[in-house]
């Protein structure tokens, strides 16, 4: 997984693609007590799966790289990059094009059954047909219950000035994220703009998928909260762009591959993983609302409390939504 990131990074040079690639690392900051104790034993899990150039830092060693108020510490790892997903994107349509791919768009495919792909316009058979949909895919035929399609929604605040970075830092352009459960991840634009994400109104009915990227209001100020309380000195800056979209979740929310014919991947974790699938409705809507509320109780707990103990609702919601498993 970590030779992905250098990969992706030497495909888009390679083909001359401009996605505003920094090869910066991930850091993860904790600023409550129960954080910090979730992010040293998120570090010993990586630690155990050899991650060995992975760093554990005080609170001045995470301030030396960004200075999130009242953060505490922070894991480093080099493995991450920040870029433009859209620039990357359309640069490798543009190139696969260039090579004499066809690419067909607007096309919905509404069934996979073996070997075909059943679209309005006809039918596609190939001896493989690969799902890619992510949230997407409840949108197939028999698939509603088979991924969770999450929201994740995000801000952009317009290009910040010198004056104002040299109070942040984040000259490393590292991508960041926290410890809280309900947690946020964001990144130092080209442009010196701070994009930051996070959960918006988690899930939509009926496995309901939004594709126009439209995001409420009070998902921008519950954002714009988590990005004051990040930096402080950003109180009142504007927001010029906020965007939500989807991806899929497993009930388990570990990942699956089920076929790799040419790479021969028989041992990682995730090959051939079942997972099972989701409740009906209403309990799915229900259990979705219900988990992201209690992650949002649990983290005001914590920001308030002095203890390195996760709230016990917190707990049973890991445990209920699989994601302590
Ligand atoms: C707001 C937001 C912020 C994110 N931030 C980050 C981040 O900072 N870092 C990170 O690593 N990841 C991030 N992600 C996750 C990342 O975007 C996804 O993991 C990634 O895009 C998944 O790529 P994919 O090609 O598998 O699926 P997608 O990019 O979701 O592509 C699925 C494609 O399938 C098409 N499709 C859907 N239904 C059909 C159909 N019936 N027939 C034909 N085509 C169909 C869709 O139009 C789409 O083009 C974020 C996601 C969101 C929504």
């Amino acid at each position: 997984m970590n030779a992905t990131v250098d990969g992706v990074i030497r495909v888009a040079a390679d083909e001359k693609i401009d996605a505003d690639v920094h090869h910066g690392g991930v850091l993860e900051v904790a600023y409550t007590p129960a954080q910090l104790a979730r992010l040293r034993a998120f570090h010993e899990a990586e630690l155990a799966y050899g991650e060995d150039d992975r760093t554990l830092q005080g609170a001045r060693e995470t301030a030396e790289r960004i200075r999130v108020a009242g953060a505490v510490g922070s894991s480093w790892t080099p493995h991450g990059a920040r870029l433009h997903p859209v620039k990357l994107v359309k640069g490798l349509a543009a190139a696969v094009e260039a090579l004499g791919v066809t690419v067909h768009e607007s096309t919905p495919v509404t069934e996979i059954k073996p070997k075909h792909a059943i679209t309005p316009y006809g039918t596609v058979h190939a001896p493989y047909v690969l799902r890619c949909a992510e949230g997407f895919t409840a949108s197939l035929k028999g698939q509603r219950r088979t991924w969770l399609p999450m929201n994740s929604s995000m801000i952009a605040t317009v290009p910040l000035p010198a004056d104002v970075w040299e109070t942040i830092g984040w000259a490393g352009r590292e991508t960041l994220g926290d410890m809280a459960h309900a947690y946020m991840y964001a990144q130092r634009t080209a442009d010196d703009r701070i994009a930051l994400g996070g959960r918006g109104v988690p899930y939509h009915f009926g496995s309901r998928t939004d594709n126009d990227g439209r995001t409420q209001p009070a998902t921008v100020d519950a954002l714009r909260e988590i990005l004051v309380r990040f930096f402080p000195q950003l109180t009142g800056v504007r927001i010029a762009h906020a965007w939500s979209g989807v991806l899929g979740a497993p009930r388990d929310w570990c990942a699956t591959v089920t076929l790799d014919r040419a790479t021969g991947l028989t041992t990682l974790p995730w090959v051939n993983h079942r997972v099972r699938t989701g409740e009906p409705e209403p309990l799915r809507w229900l259990g979705v609302h219900g988990m992201y509320a209690t992650y949002r109780a649990a983290d005001h707990k914590e920001l308030r409390s002095h203890t390195a103990d996760a709230p016990r609702r917190a707990r049973l919601a890991d445990r209920l939504s699989g994601r302590g498993a």
